[in-house]
């Protein structure tokens, strides 16, 4: 729910009451978005609409924490508030547990309770939106966390109780229903879960992808090993918002005095952007300089299929064994397809 001013001016009341806090804009614009609520029926909770005569076990009660007034929030002292849930929202319920059951590990991560209430509260962003929840989630976990992570918060805030929980907003009210199902989800409300809903779809999406290079945001590359972009899961990338997002996460901006990083001059500094790789080294050789550049490239040499150099570098135990290693940003010039291009070997290194 938004708190989106009635846009109508037919909307806003004559008398001289406080103005009224914002209350939901239809999505449909122009039907109410509530009505009374027949007599023996209750609102569903979820997708608001009235459930007739509900039996005891299609019926929960939820305790509002405070209390909207006049613009303020005061403590709730009334009674626990009680909604049903209709078939349509039990049976999707019903399908998160299915789901879920199949994920044990998801259970374990989330606690069983907790992501019954989290993948549920997730499909209830589809039903708004009247979209399918994603085909074969039982075979899926990743799929199914990414929803959870993805979708909880905006499913939460679309169910009518989030008119009462945790506070009890100025235009709730316990004597009234949704005329149809999620009419009480206005339309801007619906733009965020749409936008939610497909970084689900790019996760899905990542997920048939091969890894994808993520450039160093420095056209230089990094500034210790030279290399222009490492490889990520597309799913990772999708995660982070893409690949600009991912670059941010990836990439560590660094800044070092020359001198210590294989350079000449002792003054001015050199600024850019470590891979993961040197940053590992770096957090290693526990500071920023020769000794974690040695370690960059001993992990580069093993990886080369060259363990004997890499033995010969890691065990250069004084600095100066490592000197000759200058670091790429020192001497500046175009990122390299692979690390530590720029040094040639025997140069005083193995
Ligand atoms: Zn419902
Ligand atoms: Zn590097």
């Amino acid at each position: 729910m938004t708190s989106t001013a009635p846009t109508d001016p037919e909307q806003t009341t004559p008398d001289a009451a406080p103005p009224a806090p914002a209350a939901p804009v239809p999505a449909a614009g122009g039907g109410a978005w509530k009505i009374p609520l027949p007599d023996g029926a209750m609102p569903c909770g979820f997708c608001g609409v009235a459930v007739p005569s509900p039996g005891r076990e299609e019926t929960y009660s939820v305790i509002p924490i405070g209390t909207e007034r006049h613009g303020q929030v005061l403590p709730y002292r009334g009674d626990s508030l009680d909604f049903a849930a209709c078939g349509s929202c039990t049976a999707r319920h019903r399908e998160a547990a299915r789901v879920l059951a199949a994920h044990p590990s998801v259970r374990a991560r989330f606690g069983t309770d907790n992501a019954q209430h989290r993948l549920s509260a997730a499909f209830d962003v589809c039903a708004v939106l009247g979209v399918r929840v994603p085909a074969r989630l039982e075979k899926n976990r990743d799929l199914t966390v990414n929803m959870i992570m993805m979708l909880t918060e905006a499913g939460v805030g679309s169910r009518w109780t989030s008119m009462f929980v945790p506070v009890v907003t100025g235009w709730a009210g316990t004597a009234q229903c949704a005329p149809e199902p999620w009419a009480h989800v206005d339309a801007e409300w619906r733009r965020e879960l749409r936008a939610a809903f497909l970084r689900v779809l790019a996760f899905r999406f990542a997920q048939s992808q091969p890894d994808q290079e993520v450039p160093c945001p420095d056209p230089g590359g990094c500034m210790l090993c030279g290399v222009g972009a490492v490889a990520m899961p597309a799913t990772r990338v999708a995660v982070l918002g893409g690949v600009d997002g991912a670059a941010t996460f990836a990439w560590t901006a660094r800044s070092a005095v020359p001198s210590s990083i294989g350079g000449k001059a002792l003054r001015g500094r050199v600024d850019g952007y470590t891979c993961p790789t040197c940053e590992r080294a770096v957090t290693e050789a526990g500071s920023f300089g020769i000794a974690a550049m040695g370690r960059s490239l001993a992990e580069h040499l093993d990886r080369a299929g060259k363990p004997e150099q890499a033995k010969r570098l890691r065990s250069a135990v004084r600095l100066d064994e490592l000197a000759g290693l200058v670091a790429h940003g020192v001497g500046g010039g175009p990122a390299s397809r692979e690390p530590w291009e720029h040094v040639r070997l025997g140069d005083g290194l193995s």
